[in-house]
């Protein structure tokens, strides 16, 4: 014999135990929106420190060096799906290698500037130019960029003579990307890139009546939207240019705080001040959360100089309404050495062979000087 309360009871066990049992699980199906992880990566002002080597005081020094970074970036890729590498730009000039290259050996047609092979090697997927790319002129510059693979670009240095950017003002990656149940998905990977304004003046006999440059924040806000508008689901920022939030000047060389400001900008890889973000040097700065390397919500990187560090920014993009969008962005940055110096990586041999013949020779050149 069945009992009223037994029936009953049994009856509010059947209908607790359902919906525990099959609307959670319905739930999460609802829910879940595919999740691309992607990850950037940026090296700047390397200043043509490609060697971990001093050649003024002809010793090693494990603090410098793209041979150094490299390991830091195989390190980065491995740890990750899908990734980008980058650099800020102010590589060719700075150290004896790169004034023996510019001034003493030249880059003659078919041979490839030793930057640029070791771009070619650590396979970058698009460069900066940076104000000291015009030290040795445009002619020199133009001719060492025929050996890079990758688009090296800048929006906001123009041709007198057609009025229009100099060099490629923006690239729009398609990269295949991962998401996080591995099916792939194609992705446009919009990357422009900025310098400061000052060039007119530190470098005004190379440029004087063939360029001239537009402030970085009028220039950024015209292109986003075009980018946007040719299909561009992320935009990534290689701004040569430092990070304060003085008021906002058109002709600041640091425009970084008021380039966050810009809608359509989901990441800011920063350089120019040889300074490191996320780091002390910036906790004074407004609106900055040092935890996630974020300024006005937008994350930001700075990568030291000479290869000190790796720069790291790591976003996840969903799909919003049909729409990628970027949901999440967290900064750090990784160094090569400890503050004494110590090297917490290990050489990459691969790039340090490749390099070989132009170091030699610079350490041959020294030497002969010296004696
Ligand atoms: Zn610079």
């Amino acid at each position: 014999m069945f009992k009223k309360t037994s029936f009953l009871f049994l009856l509010a066990l059947v209908f607790m135990l359902q919906p525990s049992a099959t609307h959670p699980v319905a739930k999460a199906t609802a829910q879940k929106s595919t999740s691309i992880d992607l990850r950037l990566l940026e090296t700047t002002d390397l200043h043509a420190d490609l060697i971990n080597y001093d050649y003024y005081l002809s010793r090693e020094n494990n603090r410098i060096g793209l041979v150094q970074t490299a390991s830091l970036i195989r390190q980065a890729r491995n740890e990750v799906k899908n990734s980008l590498l980058f650099d800020g730009g102010d590589h060719l000039k700075g150290n004896p290698l790169g004034e023996y290259l510019a001034r003493i050996k030249g880059i003659n047609k078919g041979k490839i500037h030793p930057v640029y092979r070791a771009f070619n090697h650590l396979k970058y997927d698009a460069i900066a130019i940076g104000n000291h790319e015009f030290n040795y002129g445009l002619k020199f510059l133009n001719t060492a960029l025929k050996g890079a693979e990758m688009p090296a670009i800048n929006a906001n240095v123009i041709s007198i003579k057609t009025n229009t950017p100099y060099f490629k003002p923006y690239v729009i990656l398609k990269r295949k990307l991962e998401d996080q149940d591995g099916k792939k998905h194609d992705l446009n990977i919009g990357v422009i890139s900025f310098m400061p304004t000052q060039i007119m003046k530190w470098d005004k006999s190379n440029l004087e009546g063939r360029v001239f440059p537009r402030p970085i924040v009028e220039t950024a806000k015209e292109y986003v939207p075009i980018m946007k508008a040719e299909g561009a689901d992320v935009v990534i920022a290689l701004a040569h240019t430092g990070i304060t939030d003085e008021p906002y000047h058109p002709d600041t060389e640091d425009a970084v705080y008021y380039l966050t400001k810009i809608p359509g900008i989901d990441a800011i890889l920063s350089g120019h001040s040889h300074s490191v973000f996320p780091g002390p040097s910036y906790q004074k700065i407004a609106n900055t959360d040092m935890k996630t390397g974020r300024i006005n919500g937008k994350p930001i990187v700075m990568a030291g100089a000479f290869g000190s560090h790796l720069g790291i920014i790591d976003l996840n993009i969903k799909k919003v309404a049909g729409k990628w969008k970027v949901v999440n962005g967290i900064s750090q940055v990784r160094p090569i050495a400890d503050e004494k110096g110590k090297p917490l990586v290990q050489t990459d041999t691969q790039l340090y062979k490749l390099l070989m013949p132009e170091h030699k020779e610079m350490v041959k050149t020294i030497n002969k000087l010296g004696h």
